[in-house]
């Protein structure tokens, strides 16, 4: 059995092979480990061997993992769907949010982001497949949420996230990340400071990181298959 540690040394490994192979400057990628499901003591073996961003999905799940780790220099990012009656916790207690996708819950984390801390940074959800279902916004939606978001000041607005449908091969997979990149870049005119494509998980972080990606979000490929 390869440990935790084996696979963050491969990841790394692997990052490193496709910043070089796609033109990408060196620590150009994050990796956020997404460790959902996964207690706090693999959390920690991550930590110890070398990640310090982690990324979640569940408040109620994420709250005492997060507490009980305070003793570690981490950083945390939220995932998941947000739901309006949990924004408070989220401003409180994790350092990035990733998937926005309407401006009351971005007023909401602003006027919850507590003033000891510094600004919540956070992601745009964009939804590229134009599924009701699926969160996020329509990329004509962007300028217009995005201009609302940068003007509040406890949040600090990086970037876009997106999710994409699963997809077999490369290629495919490629598609939706080119779309988000162009989505960032017909952005960054108009809003100053945005510097973050979070995107690609444990099965299409090559896709992503071919394509530009900054953050990627990856859970399975760290901690082996979720627990129910
Ligand atoms: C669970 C989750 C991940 C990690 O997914 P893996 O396929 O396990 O790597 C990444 N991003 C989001 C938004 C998630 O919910």
């Amino acid at each position: 059995m390869d440990t935790i540690a084996d696979r963050v040394t491969a990841l790394r490994e692997r990052i490193a092979t496709l910043e070089n192979r796609y033109g990408r400057p060196g620590g150009a990628v994050t990796l956020v480990a997404v460790a959902k499901t996964h207690g706090a003591a693999r959390v920690r073996e991550a930590h110890a061997a070398g990640l310090s961003q982690f990324g979640e999905s569940y408040v109620q799940e994420a709250v005492p993992k997060i507490e009980s780790l305070a003793d570690l220099p981490l950083t945390w990012h939220f995932v998941g769907r947000i739901q309006s009656n949990k924004t408070a916790s989220i401003a409180q207690h994790f350092a990035w949010v990733h998937g926005i996708d309407r401006l009351r819950i971005a007023e909401r984390l602003d006027a919850q982001r507590p003033a000891g801390l510094p600004p919540l940074d956070c992601c745009i959800e964009v939804n590229l497949s134009g599924e009701a279902s699926k969160g996020g916004v329509a990329p004509r939606e962007l300028p217009e949420l995005a201009g609302a978001i940068a003007a509040l000041p406890r949040l600090r607005l990086r970037g876009l996230m997106t999710l994409p449908e699963p997809a077999a091969g490369f290629e495919r997979q490629r598609q939706p990340f080119a779309r988000l990149a162009r989505c960032l870049a017909e952005l960054q005119p108009l809003v100053p400071g945005l510097d973050t494509l979070s995107m690609g998980m444990s099965d299409d972080m090559d896709a992503a990181i071919a394509e530009g990606a900054t953050i990627v979000r990856i859970g399975t490929a760290l901690f082996g298959p979720r627990e129910s």
